[in-house]
């Protein structure tokens, strides 16, 4: 055996031994139903554990099975997923659970679950491999932050050819009989112990081998490329109001707030409209200021494109969080 063959082997005794102490209890994590660790895995995509939760809770609840996700109408799905942000995700699980019952079951490589949309590589992965045993690491921010500092990757982290250097080592620290355990204990040891900042070495299974650890260049993994700062823009909502009843209008599928129901936004604005209210709100790559201007008007003089609901019907409605936050702020919800 080379040394870095022992050494991967001792880590990768080490990390299962760790895990099977340590793991976190999730619900998803009972048995290896592949519908809940899709499930999980699509709304954990860009979204930290405390905040999915619920909303997997309300998912399996309202729709216990594929099945029932598939045959649910769009409106219903996107309004439990409002608040979650990044709303392609719910279209996109939407349109797999479909072609799941297409398909007659849930595809059982990590190949053919790509194939699925939303499902990219770490998705897949994570799937194929604790419910299908497929050895394959899976790699989200978490396990690219723990093996860049576990093998000192010097390169920069945002490259595919670095993601390939990474997918090629961490194969060997996947246990042969129970990879997905392997791959959840680097997830859990990414979040609890080897964290972005003042990462807690000394509690980690893998320190003895561990090069930045070695090294004391924790800080200095992963690589990444230099942060642009987001780009700041003001937003004017025109509120039609009649009686308690609003227009409102749904976004088109791509872009910001997808497929949620929303206020139309003014193109120009006249001096006289006033700022009733304002509020910001940070996206991904902007920082939005958002004003809301109100308008009592009849029912006859909007836009054909707008569509007239009751407070009942809004608040069962896939809004974006500051057009829920406005009706909270009047007092409507
Ligand atoms: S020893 Fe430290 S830097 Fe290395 S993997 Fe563990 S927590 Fe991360």
């Amino acid at each position: 055996m080379t040394e870095t063959t022992i050494q991967n082997f001792n880590a990768k005794v080490s990390l299962i031994e760790w895990f099977d102490i340590h793991r976190r209890l999730l619900p998803w994590r009972k048995n290896s139903n592949p519908y809940a660790i899709w499930l999980s895995e699509i709304i954990l995509q860009q979204t930290r554990v405390d905040q999915g939760l619920p909303y997997w809770e309300r998912f399996m609840e309202a729709f216990p099975n594929v099945k029932a996700l598939a045959n649910a109408p769009s409106d219903q799905v996107m309004a439990l997923w409002a608040g979650l942000g990044y709303y392609s995700r719910a279209r996109n699980l939407h349109r797999s659970a479909q072609q799941v019952v297409n398909l007659g079951d849930f595809p059982r490589s990590s190949s053919e679950l790509l194939l699925l949309p939303g499902v990219g590589p770490y998705t897949a992965a994570a799937i194929a491999s604790i419910c299908f045993k497929e050895r394959c690491p899976a790699l989200d921010g978490n396990a690219l932050r723990v093996y860049s500092r576990f093998f000192a990757i010097a390169d920069r982290i945002d490259r595919s050819s670095t993601i390939k250097i990474i997918r090629e080592k961490a194969i060997h620290l996947l246990d042969e009989e129970r990879p997905g355990d392997s791959n959840q204990a680097i997830m859990d040891l990414g979040s609890r112990v080897c964290t972005p900042n003042q990462p807690k070495c000394p509690d980690c299974p893998l320190k003895t081998r561990c090069e930045a650890y070695r090294r004391g260049t924790m800080a200095s993994f992963p690589v990444k490329p230099a942060k642009k700062a987001p780009k700041s823009e003001d937003w004017h909502f025109q509120i039609h109001q009649f009686g308690k009843e609003f227009a409102l209008m749904k976004r088109p599928d791509s872009g910001i707030w997808g497929g949620l129901w929303c206020f139309p936004i003014l193109e120009e604005l006249t001096p006289s409209l006033a700022k009733e209210l304002q509020c910001g709100h940070l996206l991904s790559h902007r920082k939005l200021r958002l004003f809301f201007h109100e308008k009592t008007v009849s029912h006859a003089k909007i836009d054909p494109a707008l569509q007239w609901f009751t407070l009942k019907e809004l608040k069962n409605l896939g809004l974006p969080v500051p057009i829920r936050w406005w009706f909270e702020e009047k007092n409507y919800f």
